[in-house]
Formats: C-alpha cells, sequence, structure tokens
C-alpha cells in the first residue's frame, strides 16, 4: 500500500464546527514509524484551545440540538457517519498504516471494520437503553432516567488511534453528550478525519472537538471544571495522574490502562492452535496492545516442544508485512531498556533491531525464558513484541502465576478439558478470559479490567451506561406519599 501523506500542514483543530490554529503556533512533526518521513504538522494545543474546546462542547450541550434529540434521530446520524468511514475506509486505513506503521492488512481488515460495527453497535443501542419506572412508596411513581452527562473528554493512546477514538465517540455521542477529543500527539490523523466526516453526517458544530497536542493539553481537559467525565485510554501512570488531575472537580471517570496478559497452554491443548494463537497474540501490531499475550506459562510436560515450535512459527514474521515497527524511537529505546537491565532472562529470539534496515522503529520478534515471576520483565507492561515464555507445573501454580501482577485486563486459558476451563477462567482476575483463543473482541461484550488495569468498560451497553447518569425522578401520585412522610418526621 501506498503511504498516505496528510494533505494539510500544520493540521488544524477542530473547534465548535471551525478548523482552528493554535494562537500560540507550537506544533509538533507527525512522523511515519516504518519509514521515519514526516508526514504532517499538527499544533500542540494550548490552554486556550482546550478552554475553547470545552466552552463549544458546553455550550453545544446546553443548546440541546444533539442531547436533545431522540434516540432514534441521533442513530440516524450515527449510521450516516459510519456509512462515510466505510465509503472512504481505504484512505482512511493507509492514513492509520502511515501514521502507525501498522501492515495494511491489520487497519483494512481488523481496525476498521471493527470501528464501524462499533459505531454501528452503539448508533442502534442508543434506542435500547432503558430506564424504569415502578411504584415504591405508597402513592408515588418512580422514574428512572438515563440522562447524558454533558460534556465528556476522551483521551486516546497511539497503539490503534482510529479504533480507540470511535470506542470513545460512539458510546459519548450515541448517549448524547458533546465531546472533545484528544489523540495521542504522535497519532492525531484519523481522529481529524473521523470528526470531519462527523461533521458531514450531520453532527451539530460543538458536538465533536477534537485538540491535538500531548500531555499539557490532556491535563487542561481532565482538570477542566466544565468537564463531566474523563475517559482515559493509556498506561498505568498516566491514569494515575489523570485520576489525580480530575480529582478536584469529582469527575466521573472511565480508565482503560495498560496489562500484562498471561497466555496458559495446558498439556491437553491442541498444541498447533496454542502456538499460532500465542504468535498472533504477542506479536500483534508490534506488542502494543494492552491485551497482548505478554506471558505465555506453558505446562513442564509441553514446554520444551511448544518453546520450539513457538520459536519457530515466530521467526517467520516478516518486519514490515506482518509486524510493524514500535511508534517512536522512544518506546523502541524503552524497549531495549527493559531487556538491557534483564540480566538473568535468556533471549531465545529476536532481542534486537533487525539488521540491515536503516530506517523505520523496527524491532525482531523476541521470546525469553528464565525471567524470574517478580522481575521487571515478568511484571511490568513492555508495550512492544517481548514474551516472556515460562513453565508451570500444575493448574494451581499456573492459577497463581497468572494472577501474581498488579494488572487485571485479559487472560487466556488453552485447555480441551472443559472442567478445567471453567474452573481457570473463574479463577482469573481478569477483565476478559478467552478459552482456546486471544485477543478477538465484540461491540456487544464489554472491555475493561480491574486492578491496575483500570475500571470501567469500553463496548457493549455497559458503556453507554457509563456515558449516562442515572437520576430517580419521583413523583408524589396521590398526595398520600406527602403525608404519610410528614407524619413520620413530624408526627401528627
Ligand atoms: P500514555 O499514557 O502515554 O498516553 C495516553 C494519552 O494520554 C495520550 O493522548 C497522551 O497525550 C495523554 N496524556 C499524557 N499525559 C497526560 C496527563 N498527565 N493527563 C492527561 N492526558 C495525558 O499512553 P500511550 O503510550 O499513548 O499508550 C500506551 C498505553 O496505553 C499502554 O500502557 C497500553 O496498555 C494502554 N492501552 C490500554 C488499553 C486498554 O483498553 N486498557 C488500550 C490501548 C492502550
Amino acid at each position: 500500500m501506498s503511504r498516505a501523506i496528510a494533505r494539510s500542514k500544520p493540521l488544524r483543530m477542530l473547534i465548535g464546527g471551525a478548523w482552528e490554529a493554535s494562537a500560540k503556533g507550537a506544533r509538533r512533526e507527525i512522523v511515519d514509524p516504518a519509514t521515519e518521513q514526516v508526514l504532517a504538522e499538527a499544533y500542540e494545543a494550548s490552554p486556550l484551545e482546550v478552554n475553547r474546546a470545552v466552552a463549544a462542547a458546553k455550550a453545544a450541550f446546553a443548546s440541546g440540538a444533539w442531547s436533545r434529540r431522540t434516540p432514534a434521530e441521533r442513530a440516524a446520524v450515527l449510521f450516516k457517519w459510519a456509512d462515510l468511514i466505510e465509503e472512504n475506509l481505504e484512505r482512511l486505513a493507509q492514513l492509520e498504516c502511515a501514521n502507525t506503521g501498522k501492515p495494511a492488512k491489520l487497519a483494512r481488515e481488523g481496525d476498521l471494520p471493527f470501528a464501524l460495527d462499533n459505531i454501528r453497535f452503539f448508533a442502534g443501542a442508543c434506542r435500547l437503553l432503558e430506564g424504569g419506572c415502578g411504584e415504591y412508596a405508597g402513592g408515588s411513581v418512580s422514574l428512572l432516567r438515563r440522562e447524558p452527562l454533558g460534556v465528556a473528554a476522551l483521551i486516546a493512546p497511539w497503539n490503534y488511534p482510529l479504533m480507540m477514538a470511535a470506542w470513545k465517540l460512539a458510546p459519548a455521542l450515541a448517549a448524547g453528550n458533546c465531546c472533545v477529543l484528544k489523540p495521542s500527539e504522535l497519532t492525531p490523523l484519523t481522529s481529524l478525519e473521523l470528526a470531519r466526516l462527523a461533521l458531514e453526517a450531520g453532527l451539530p458544530p460543538g458536538t465533536i472537538n477534537v485538540v491535538t497536542g500531548g500531555e499539557s493539553a490532556g491535563r487542561e481537559l481532565s482538570a477542566h471544571p466544565d468537564v463531566a467525565l474523563v475517559s482515559f485510554t493509556g498506561d498505568t501512570a498516566t491514569g494515575r495522574k489523570v485520576m489525580a488531575q480530575a480529582a478536584p472537580g469529582v469527575k466521573k471517570l472511565h480508565l482503560e490502562l495498560g496489562g500484562k496478559a498471561p497466555f496458559l497452554v495446558f498439556e491437553d491443548a491442541d498444541f498447533e492452535a496454542a502456538v499460532q494463537g500465542a504468535v498472533v497474540g504477542a506479536f500483534v501490531n508490534c506488542g502494543q496492545d494492552c491485551t497482548a499475550a505478554a506471558r505465555v506459562y506453558v505446562q513442564e510436560g509441553r514446554f520444551k516442544r511448544f518453546a520450539q515450535a513457538y520459536i519457530k512459527e515466530a521467526a517467520k514474521l516478516r518486519l514490515g508485512v506482518d509486524m510493524g515497527p514500535l511508534i517512536s524511537s522512544e518506546q523502541r529505546e524503552r524497549v531495549e531498556g527493559f531487556l538491557a537491565r534483564a540480566k538473568a532472562a535468556k533471549i531465545l529470539l529476536g532481542g534486537r533491531r533487525p539488521r540491515g534496515r536503516r530506517k523505520g522503529f523496527f524491532f525482531e520478534p523476541t521470546i525469553v525464558s528464565g525471567a524470574s515471576q517478580d522481575s521487571e520483565l515478568v511484571q511490568s507492561e513492555i508495550f512492544g513484541p517481548v514474551v516472556c515464555l515460562l513453565p508451570f507445573s500444575n493448574e494451581a501454580e499456573a492459577i497463581r502465576l497468572a494472577n501474581d501482577v498488579p494488572y487485571g485486563l485479559a487472560a487466556s486459558v488453552w485447555t480441551k478439558d472443559v472442567s478445567r476451563a471453567l474452573r481457570v477462567s473463574s479463577a482469573l482476575r481478569f477483565g476478559t478470559v478467552w478459552v482456546n483463543d486471544h485477543l478477538p473482541l465484540v461491540s456487544e461484550m464489554p472491555h475493561g479490567g480491574l486492578a491496575q488495569s483500570g475500571f470501567g468498560k469500553d463496548l457493549s451497553l455497559k458503556a453507554l451506561e457509563e456515558q449516562t447518569v442515572a437520576k430517580h425522578v419521583m413523583l408524589d401520585a396521590t398526595g398520600a406519599a406527602r403525608k404519610a412522610w410528614h407524619y413520620t418526621v413530624f408526627g401528627d
């Protein structure tokens, strides 16, 4: 696929329906990590632009032009948005590949179709958002209303820029909120395009705003007094900062943070399927995936044979075709730092930059054995193509080792024994557990972690509910309830 180049330099931000430059004019180069070619320049939003974007969203929300539309009307616009994205799929896929270096197939056949499915799911789902009604106190009627929150601040990472933007925008908009999206400073290209198409689909001005920039823009946004909800996906350390920044305003929070997924292979597992699953699970998106199978535990009787087959299959991955580069030179250095510090570990495959490739932030698929359970390599999220391969003796030990990390996002169990699959999946402390698979997600089911992987859910009706507040409206239908209350409190 030819690599697309963004047209305008520098890229303007979307604020209140207009494309705006930054008043202070600070910019950042947006680089193709596969070629190191500069694709465009994007503004670093100053507090002024963040304020203006939040003000635009606040005014749009108050106007009711979106928030008070019926679910059917909102759905119609979101479906139109999805159709426009689909019409532009090839162009968006090229832009996404250029900005992330990821293989064309992953963007075209993975990220984009799933983002589309997600938008269409939320477009339909907003019509099913249920409140409720009941009579619980004599003579009164209780209504449970599901109402939008107001201004949603959406802060996204760089690993799946378009898909993460869709995961955040779709439920927020479907619920009737007005949004300020801040993509990662490294990958703003497709987020800006998504917003342009949303306007074209008929989203009222100010309903969707996009500010570009990094930590300082994110800090301003998550601390802004007029923001009701901060939905953040990123590193656990950044998530802690976001919590602190949002604390003075007591904002609603949704945090999708890091992971260190275990991949448990029992002796009775389908051997070939497990080997293939571990290759895809660990190296998809160059391991820059919060659910990546970063810890592959294999039962002792199969360990040696599995290691040989795993190394052989992973070595077949073609850099630039099956596996893209890391997002930046800093991220590659970070990955190298983990390996350099892991003195006791043995590198079975990779562990270095590819020889003979002068451009791009590529790193070879890397399999490491011998790391101790309490080492940094096993305990911390590396977010690169590095897998720890480790043995276990029995089911109890597999569960103990799998759970023994600070994270709780995703895990998988490989076995043909249904009882074991049920036992182990219930004992694993992770938000998603796959049996004989690793990675797939569906729009209908929630995705999110526990422990230091954060809280709250992406995808499914749960994500839609999180974008709303449940309000109790109590009607005194007869006057009797009020009277009873009066007598209870004050007596006759
Ligand atoms: P990051 O935490 O560095 O940045 C994420 C976003 O936060 C970016 O937009 C960044 O500009 C912004 N940001 C930085 N400092 C901020 C601050 N103080 N306040 C507000 N915003 C701030 O993460 P990253 O490096 O872009 O992405 C990789 C991380 O994302 C990994 O840890 C990965 O596990 C995680 N991730 C998690 C999920 C999930 O579903 N749990 C999905 C994708 C990525």
